[in-house]
């Protein structure tokens, strides 16, 4: 499946906010939010316009894409598909995003931005229930184990991310050995406890229901 290959800074600067997109360097002082918060573009230092309706409903949509690294086409069938499960569709679309095998390892700390994790993943370093996967858009479930693969366990990239985010908090809905580089699913992903940023995706449910 394609992913975007452009600027990534551009899109928080979009956005008007970190979407922790780059890993380390969104910790540090050298975010682009921090140096130039304002839209890119020619006229991105004009007067804000005041945006209302649709415009927000858009906008929405496109954090929550470039949060996961997911392009329009697949991010509307995951849509679609949490519109037809049981429960509220935004939650369901949330947690199926959340559930998807990149974004699984860079919960464990095993990559320090999405995006690095969907590398790992396309590269082969990781096993869902002791068989090679690299398809980053695979959704685990409960019961799940996924590990770095015995041949990568000594992958200096994967070692170096597990250091790095060494002070960040294991999601509570996998159980991580972090020493081990493997973990269980053990629940659903709460809502509560999903990506770092301010979303509302009743704002999404709305814009597609259009
Ligand atoms: Fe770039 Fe990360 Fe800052 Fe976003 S949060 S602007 S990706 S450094």
């Amino acid at each position: 499946m394609a992913r975007y290959i452009g600027p990534v800074c551009r899109q928080c600067r979009r956005e008007g906010m970190k979407l922790y997109l780059k890993g380390e360097r969104c910790h540090s002082e050298k975010c682009a939010i921090e140096r130039r918060n304002f839209i890119p573009g020619q006229h991105g230092k004009d007067r804000a316009k005041k945006i209302v309706g649709y415009g927000l409903q858009l906008r929405e949509k496109q954090k929550v894409r470039r949060v996961y690294g997911v392009l329009e086409r697949q991010f509307r069938s995951t849509f679609e598909k949490a519109a037809l499960a049981k429960g509220i569709t935004g939650e369901n679309l949330m947690s199926a995003l959340e559930r998807r095998l990149d974004s699984v390892i860079y919960r464990m700390g095993f990559g320090t931005s999405r995006a690095q994790s969907r590398q790992i993943v396309r590269h082969g370093h990781i096993d869902v229930n002791g068989r090679k996967c690299d398809i980053p858009s695979a959704q685990v479930k409960i019961g799940d184990v996924v590990s770095v693969r015995q041949t990568s366990k000594n992958n200096p990239t994967i070692l170096a991310a597990r250091d790095a985010t060494a002070h960040a908090p294991a999601p509570n809905w996998i159980d991580v050995d972090r020493e081990g580089l493997t973990g269980r699913v053990t629940a659903l992903p709460q809502r509560s406890e999903l990506v770092q940023i301010q979303l509302n995706e009743q704002l999404i449910v709305e814009l597609y229901s259009k």
